[in-house]
């Protein structure tokens, strides 16, 4: 019963980011006399409440970490229990079902969807599931059992190797937990279909966070020349392939990777456009350019070059780099896709990243077009970290 749970007391005036919406609480935003931190353990549900003993809400606690409580509901009577995650996924669910008529979408999105620490990847009837809190942990096996009541899939696959999991004290595993894995796994992107390796792949086997972008992307290729840097499986390649480009030239470090790209590119009929090659992005971009080498359209959608906010500078620096080696590669009057997924580095960022490196070559850029995450990683506007996609779709042109 709710009405025992232990309670998780705040110093004076650190209620306010709470009250104003986050979900986060900071271990030293903790009034650890009257409740010491070291009482709870790892993934209890708590009442979180303000120095005044007045309760803010439900959450559940992580004693070792940084972020060491998340607040699941403004109703301290509430519980994390089958009946309350299968209220939120379906809600997750109903939004999703406004947008995607195919069952291929991130079904939930963590801390957006009011679960933080978990997301879950519909590939049709195989479910990825990711945990990254102690919380969340816990409910483990509840997560499993509603997957199975609401969907009746053929597979759930815990991708729990996220390294994130050991600030958490959490083990790093992969695990199908039910079912059986199909020997290959398609799913539908836009109008192109992708095999997902959700065993052995990035994250949970597949980004779908790119896919409107990508959607925008495919109206600007036909009969273009176009290379995919860091391009994974041909998220964005492969769509344009698909699209009318005349050929595909995709680049990636993992050999993994781009025997994904060949799969994709044959199960849409188009390999013959496509052409593959292995290394670093910042390597093989240069090579292609001492070989004189020249593109209509250039995607750069990297990792993550900034992890956490002291890498700041030397990712920036890194995003100005390879978009600069990127344009020029380009045609007259080309079109540079840059992208990030660093949270980090914001959209004006990126902004400044492209034109700088444009006049560091000399050369003029409009922004004509800007990409988002998809409505299948909605944003929880008072926690900024949520948002984490920008997309800018530039037109370079010698200098005017
Ligand atoms: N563009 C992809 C997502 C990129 S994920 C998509 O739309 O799905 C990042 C990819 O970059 C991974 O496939 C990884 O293997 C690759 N990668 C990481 N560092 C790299 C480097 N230095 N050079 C080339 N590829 C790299």
């Amino acid at each position: 019963m709710s009405t025992q749970l232990a309670s998780l007391r705040l110093k004076k005036n650190e209620d306010r980011r709470i009250k104003q919406g986050h979900v986060w609480v900071f271990s030293n935003e903790v009034d650890i006399v009257a409740t010491p931190l070291k009482s709870f353990e790892a993934g209890q549900q708590v009442i979180i409440e303000a120095s005044n003993g007045k309760p803010l809400g439900m959450g559940f606690v992580n004693p070792n970490t940084l972020i060491c409580a998340r607040v699941l509901s403004r109703s301290p009577k509430l519980e994390l229990n089958m009946k309350f995650l299968k209220k939120r996924i379906q809600a997750a669910q109903d939004l999703r079902e406004m947008s995607f008529d195919k069952p291929f979408y991130r079904l939930v999105f963590g801390d957006s969807d009011g679960l933080p620490g978990l997301v879950i990847d519909r590939f049709g009837d195989v479910f990825a599931v990711q945990i990254t809190t102690a919380g969340m942990e816990v409910v483990k096996d509840d997560i499993v059992q509603i997957i199975d009541n609401l969907y009746h899939p053929q597979a759930i696959v815990m991708k729990n190797d996220t390294q994130s999991r050991k600030l958490e004290g959490l083990a790093l595993y992969e695990e199908v937990v039910l079912g059986e894995m199909p020997d290959e796994l398609i799913i539908e992107e836009n109008d192109t279909k992708f095999s997902i390796p959700v065993e052995g792949g990035q994250k949970t086997g597949w980004f779908y966070d790119h896919r409107m972008a990508r959607g925008r992307l495919q109206t600007m290729v036909k009969g273009k020349r176009v290379l995919d840097v860091f391009s994974y499986l041909g998220g964005w390649g492969v769509a344009a392939a698909n699209a009318g480009a005349e050929e595909v030239t995709c680049v990636d470090s993992s050999e993994f990777a781009l025997d994904g790209v060949d799969t994709n590119a044959a199960l849409n009929g188009v390999a013959e456009k496509l052409v593959t090659i292995q290394g670093n992005a910042f390597d093989v971009l240069n090579a292609l350019r001492a070989d004189g080498q020249k593109f209509d359209v250039v995607i750069v959608d990297p990792p993550a070059f900034i992890k956490r906010k002291k890498d700041f500078k030397k990712g920036s620096e890194a995003y100005r780099r390879i978009n600069e080696i990127a344009m020029r590669l380009l045609e007259k009057d080309g079109i540079l896709v840059a992208a990030s997924c660093s949270h980090h580095m914001t959209r004006d960022n990126l902004l400044t990243a492209v034109q700088s490196a444009a006049r560091h070559i000399d050369r003029n850029v409009q922004l004509f077009e800007q990409g988002h995450q998809g409505p299948d990683h909605p944003i929880h506007p008072a926690i900024p970290e949520t948002e984490y996609i920008k997309t800018l779709f530039f037109k370079v042109s010698p200098t005017w």
